[in-house]
């Protein structure tokens, strides 16, 4: 069928945009056209003005646009963040958020329809995988809630649904679309990855020798806990994941950030806090807490503002930098995952 055959234009790097066109018997600058007219948002190649029609003609027959749709939006009245429902090509969806800091704007990317990690606390997960996104789908969460919103987006982090490292070259050419001089060129060092701690593939990411800030969903300093919440633990553990973590430090020089989300009971104990800085302080990792957001589905709590008090104060005394997440969007299920589950209850258009 003709329609499966077209090629997803938008994640092709200019390099290799030039070749595809070039076996179209086109110049090279023509590369650089189109590429300008894709970071922009243009999604019909009608509207490349500076082509010529019948170019375009050849065009549509060997390439794919799509323009994600907005099939909700909601803007938090407490401090302006805006969540982004997005209908893909297949009628999947995925959500963004854009958060304002007075550093300027942060935009929160999916990487997956759904995640397989199985994170107890988590409503990415339920209903598991659906599949991969392409590098061009990640692309557009961050330029169409650009366009739409009108903010200018400065940072991004790959904390939506997904598991980034789960789709490896995805992720990576979504990362050299993003950071192109001629695309959005945004700068590596405003990026962030947030990985449950896929450790086979903090090698190869160090490998690739990006000035990207790697945050690590660690949750819990001890086997025990850490494998009842989250299922990427068994087989890999917590010393392993300090190890590829100090590897990762080694290789890059850049600091890693440990993702810690307080949950009453199960994470937020003295004893673990001893751990927990023991960790930190072993690969000079920043700790992140995150004050636990109920989600339905899920039975766990968050922490009293008494035990994280308490907490912070163990991890500050043994030395190691601290911070905790400022919750935004908390009028907006901007907790990744919320959004999407409310639409698939009501029977969206989606099957997961
Ligand atoms: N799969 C990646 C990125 C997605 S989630 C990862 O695991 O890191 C981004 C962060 O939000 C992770 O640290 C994740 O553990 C955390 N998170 C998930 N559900 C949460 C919840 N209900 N409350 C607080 N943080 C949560």
């Amino acid at each position: 069928m003709e329609m499966t055959e077209k090629k997803d234009i938008v994640s092709l790097l200019p390099d290799q945009l030039e070749r595809e066109l070039a076996a179209l018997g086109e110049p090279k600058f023509r590369a650089a056209q189109v590429f300008q007219w894709l970071s922009r948002g243009v999604r019909d190649f009608d509207q490349m003005t500076n082509l010529s029609k019948p170019l375009r003609e050849t065009l549509k027959e060997h390439f794919l646009l799509y323009e994600p749709k907005v099939l909700s939006k909601q803007v938090s009245a407490i401090d302006g963040t805006i969540k982004y429902l997005w209908e893909l090509k297949d009628g999947n969806a995925v959500e963004t958020v854009v958060m304002s800091y007075k550093h300027g704007n942060t935009v929160c990317v999916s990487s997956q329809v759904g995640c397989r990690q199985g994170c107890a606390f988590c409503a990415s997960t339920i209903g598991g995988l659906v599949r991969n996104l392409e590098a061009s789908e990640i692309l557009d969460e961050v330029l169409f809630s650009e366009l739409d919103s009108g903010k200018k987006i400065s940072n991004i982090v790959l904390m939506g649904i997904g598991e980034p490292l789960d789709n490896f070259d995805n992720v990576m050419r979504f990362l050299a679309l993003v950071n192109h001089p001629q695309g959005l060129n945004i700068g590596m060092r405003h990026i962030s990855l947030s990985t449950c701690g896929l450790i086979e593939r903090f090698d190869e990411l160090a490998a690739q020798d990006l000035q990207l800030t790697l945050s690590v969903s660690l949750h819990a300093p001890d086997d025990e806990t850490r494998s009842k919440i989250m299922p990427a633990n068994h087989g890999r553990g917590v010393d392993n994941l300090i190890r590829a973590c100090q590897r990762y430090f080694d290789q890059t020089g850049r600091r890693i950030s440990f993702e810690y989300a307080m949950i009453d009971g199960v994470n937020d104990s003295p004893e673990q806090a001893r751990l927990l800085a023991k960790r930190a302080r072993a690969v000079s990792a920043h700790v992140n807490l995150i004050p636990l957001n109920h989600v339905e589905e899920r039975k766990f709590q968050p922490s009293t503002n008494a035990n994280m008090k308490a907490f912070i104060k163990i991890l500050e005394d043994a030395g190691v930098n601290v911070t905790v997440r400022r919750r935004l969007g908390s009028d907006v299920d901007a907790s990744c995952g919320q959004l999407r589950r409310k639409m698939q209850r009501k029977g969206g258009a989606e099957q997961a």
